[in-house]
């Protein structure tokens, strides 16, 4: 069966009627596990526990030994967990915090109504909906631990209005820095930072000494070639600037106002407007989000609002593509 002899249509029908399968196949392969382990049978082979069976006779990574094995015993406690299972609503990741927050827990928890909760959200929103029916105390103190390459790993804690700050931040430079983490973000601001202090500190050296009575004629020389190399610098810069606004109106980009652009992303709400014809789905990215000519630019298509829409850069692409 070659693939690429098969439609689009008929390829996705068929990547997510596997899927399915894959979903039902899991579910089965948790009853399965908790049948397995409550007679023990792990002992008579000769293991240890569930978790070496698993890795070492299945030959599953320890992740996906570990995440089977906490959504088994959860299962095992809420068997109604297994619909959703299949269904797709919920996840093996999502089953395994659950489990977590179990395992410290004394007090009962109404499982069923925060299993309902946690249906069809992403590892984010889970964490965060099973931080407040777990009543998990906030940690505050920042955790630096170094690694083997040199690099370190922090765990900190920002508050709610920090983050939102950093995520905007984040999404403003997703042009400048591509798969960006937060901590290229944070690099991205030092480094701008950095520059802008060292730059002052050094003008500001420059101008004492120039208000200094007593600078010998060698250090009036270091200084006037200091300002000739600045005057070299800058007009290699506006060289630079010259020649690539020639290269950028050779290419006749249109203009478009900054207000007009703010006018757009302000109707988009600040995300991709594409949308799937056939499903309907929305993209809704807020990842590089670019201007796109509706009729595109090169074939006569307008400037004017009507004719223009916020895409993300995938979809820039994509539609650029497909043209
Ligand atoms: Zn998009």
């Amino acid at each position: 069966m070659d693939l690429k002899k098969i439609s689009n249509a008929e390829l996705t029908l068929r990547l997510e009627k596997l899927v399915r399968s894959e979903r039902k196949i899991t579910h089965l392969i948790l009853v399965h596990i908790i049948e397995v382990e409550s007679r023990k049978i792990y002992a008579e082979l000769g293991y240890d526990g569930m978790f070496s069976y698993l890795t070492k006779r299945l030959g599953y990574s320890e992740s996906a030994a570990y995440r089977r094995l906490q959504s088994a015993r959860l299962l095992k406690a809420v068997p109604s967990v297994a619909e959703k299972l299949e269904h797709g609503s919920i996840n093996l990741s999502q089953l395994t915090q659950v489990q977590k927050c179990l395992k410290t827990e004394t007090k009962s928890r109404p499982l069923e109504a925060i299993l309902a909760k946690i249906e069809n959200k992403n590892t984010f929103e889970t964490k965060q909906i099973l931080a407040v029916e777990f009543d998990q105390p906030t940690q505050a103190q920042t955790v630096i631990t170094p690694q083997r390459d040199e690099s370190v790993r922090i765990e900190l804690t920002f508050t709610k209005k920090q983050f939102e700050v950093l995520q905007e931040t984040k999404e403003l430079l997703s042009h400048t820095i591509h798969n960006n983490s937060l901590a290229d973000v944070i690099e991205h601001l030092a480094l701008k930072y950095n520059k802008k202090i060292g730059l002052k500190n050094r003008n500001e050296k420059v101008k004492r000494l120039m208000h200094n009575e007593l600078i010998s004629k060698e250090q009036t020389c270091i200084e006037s070639k200091y300002e000739e190399l600045k005057l070299e610098k800058l007009k290699n810069v506006k060289s630079e600037k010259m020649t690539r606004s020639f290269a950028a109106s050779k290419m006749q980009r249109p203009y478009l106002s900054v207000k007009l652009k703010r006018q757009l992303m302000a109707t988009a709400g600040h995300a991709c407007q594409y949308v799937d014809k056939l499903t309907g789905n929305k993209c809704k990215s807020k990842y590089q989000l670019q201007v796109d000519h509706v009729h595109p630019f090169a074939k006569g298509g307008s400037s004017e609002l009507e004719n223009l829409q916020i895409l993300c850069r995938t979809h820039n692409h994509f539609k650029g593509a497909s043209n």
